[in-house]
Order: structure tokens, then C-alpha cells, then sequence
């Protein structure tokens, strides 16, 4: 077993531009008054913590402020169920989670750096077409773990004492796309580390993936549902149209990138944003929900899940 992570690259990255300085070393780390080189396991979680804080506020507040301004329809804030001063309350949330989401992403990562992970830096270890074809087993594998971990916290339990918090936003602005309980977070990231233990993968690739992932969780709860733009790839993809009927409705379209899993899990909905509503008060009432049939699998069954209902 061999481990190597992502961080890896961003932590050499930063110990050139500053933190090598910091911890008294020289770049090629045998300083005197070198408190601890880059391989020390104190000095790697002190790093890694610091990058993944830091890292983490930069990654929420610029996609969210830019969406904000650029694409969130304000009229939103104008909705019954939109809360006096949300913004602030979803800020809030969100980084307060962040400091323990990053203790938890720390561990992960360590484990990945020292006991065991499929990184790979050169695309002629597995190919070309191995690095294409990567990028779809990787988007099928977290669309697929991410809808269960998402649907399974919707379990009664599970909802009350971890996901209620992000559903305390019936009506969603970009500033609630990290708005979650720590662990909420940590267990939708999960996926994402999991992949890169079972199957070979790109370090820069997983970066650029994960940087996506990030954007389209702040994307999905713009309301903006002109996102995706085109007929087909509104049946196939699970866009803010979608994402708005789950904090409405709570029991329908969990998915990530795609409506798939909830098409086979039972629980798609079609977005009524999209049954001809103009006006965003139209989605407190469905009306004609075009949905399909209960279902139940992996031991969850859509019925259920009814129970998850907030408050
Ligand atoms: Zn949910
Ligand atoms: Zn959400």
C-alpha cells in the first residue's frame, strides 16, 4: 500500500510560497531551526487544516458572492418562506461547519497521503483513453454514492440530528449550497475521497473535478433553473429547478449531476419550475406532480422518507 493525495501537490505548492518559512525550513528542508520538515506527520495535519479552513472559506464565499450578484434571481428573497436576514443566517452555518468539516477532510487526507490512495500524476501510467474514461467512472460513482448518502439522511433520525440544518432553507440562495452541519458536509465530500481509493485517478483531474462538484453544489441552489438550458439535458440533469422542489418538498430529487438515481430510487420529481410557473410563489402550490412511482430500494423506501418532513 501506497498513499498520496491531491493535498500533496497544494501542500508542496504552499510550503514554496510561504509555509516552509513559517515553520523555519529552507526548500530543501535541512535548515537548522527547521521545526518540522514537509514529511512530519505534526507539521502535515497542522498544514493541512490550515490550507483546508482557509481553502474552504475562499471556495464558498467567492462562487456564492459571484452567483449572487450575477445569476441568483432576487426576487427569491421576496418568497413567503424566505427567512428576515437568511443570508447572514446560511453565512453563519456555513462557517461555523467549516473548521470541523476540516478537522474531519485533515484525517481523510492524511490517510490518503501516508497509508493508501490511487493517485497517479502522469497520464502514460494508465493512457489516455484510461484518463477520459476515468472522468465518467468517477462522475457515476459519486452521482451514485452521493444519492444514497443524501436519501439515507433523510431517515428520520439521521434528518433531525444532522441534515435538518440545511433544510431549515425552503427557499435557497447560493449561500446555503455549504450551509450544512459539519458532518452532513463531510459525508457528501465523502464520495469524492472514496473514489480515489478504489480506482486510479488524476491528481489534477480529481482537483479540477472536485473544483466543479464545488461550483455546481453553489449553482444548484441559485434557483437560476435556465441551468441547464436545453431540453434534453433537462431530463438528465438535476439542476436548481430540481434542487428547489427538495427544499420545498424534502422527499424528492436528491441527486447531484444527474436525475438518474432518483428516477431508479423512486423519488424524481419534476421540477414545477418547469411546469410553466413564471412566478417563484407558484412553487408553494405543485400542483400536477409528474413523478414516479413509489419505490424502495437498498432497504429505503420513498414512503419512508415521508417522515423526514421539517419541523
Ligand atoms: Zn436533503
Ligand atoms: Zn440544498
Amino acid at each position: 500500500m501506497s498513499g498520496s493525495s491531491v493535498m500533496d501537490l497544494v501542500h508542496n505548492i504552499s510550503s514554496d510560497l510561504f509555509l516552509d518559512k513559517f515553520w523555519g525550513c529552507e526548500k530543501n528542508e535541512s535548515a537548522a531551526g527547521c521545526a518540522a520538515d514537509r514529511g512530519n506527520i505534526y507539521r502535515q495535519a497542522t498544514d493541512l487544516y490550515f490550507l483546508y479552513t482557509t481553502g474552504g472559506v475562499l471556495m464558498y464565499l467567492i462562487p456564492a458572492t459571484l452567483d449572487y450578484y450575477f445569476l441568483f434571481d432576487h426576487k427569491w428573497m421576496k418568497h413567503d418562506k424566505w427567512i428576515p436576514g437568511q443570508i447572514r443566517l446560511e453565512m453563519e452555518v456555513a462557517l461555523k461547519s467549516l473548521p470541523i468539516m476540516s478537522l474531519l477532510m485533515t484525517v481523510v487526507t492524511l490517510f490518503e497521503m501516508r497509508v493508501h490512495s490511487q493517485f497517479y500524476d502522469d497520464v502514460s501510467d494508465y493512457g489516455l483513453p484510461y484518463f477520459f474514461f476515468s472522468i465518467v467512472v468517477f462522475v457515476m460513482f459519486t452521482d451514485c454514492l452521493v444519492y444514497w448518502f443524501h436519501r439515507w439522511l433523510h431517515l428520520p433520525f439521521l434528518y433531525k440530528h444532522i441534515h435538518k440544518p440545511h433544510h431549515r432553507w425552503k427557499v435557497a440562495s447560493p449561500f446555503a449550497s455549504h450551509a450544512f452541519h459539519p458532518i452532513d458536509g463531510f459525508v457528501q465530500g465523502l464520495p469524492y475521497h472514496l473514489a480515489a481509493l478504489v480506482f486510479p485517478m488524476h491528481r489534477v483531474l480529481w482537483l479540477c473535478l472536485f473544483g466543479l462538484v464545488n461550483m455546481w453544489t453553489v449553482s444548484i441552489h441559485d434557483g437560476y433553473f435556465n441551468v441547464p438550458n436545453w431540453k434534453w439535458a433537462r431530463w438528465l440533469v438535476n439542476g436548481a429547478a430540481h434542487h428547489v422542489d427538495h427544499h420545498l418538498f424534502f422527499n424528492y430529487n436528491y441527486g447531484q449531476y444527474f436525475t438518474i438515481w432518483d428516477r431508479i430510487g423512486g423519488s424524481y420529481m419534476y421540477p414545477t419550475m418547469m411546469e410553466g410557473a413564471k412566478d417563484q410563489n407558484r412553487v408553494l402550490d405543485p400542483g400536477p406532480i409528474k413523478r414516479v412511482a413509489d419505490s424502495s430500494f437498498c432497504g429505503v423506501s420513498a414512503k419512508k422518507l415521508k417522515h423526514s418532513k421539517a419541523d
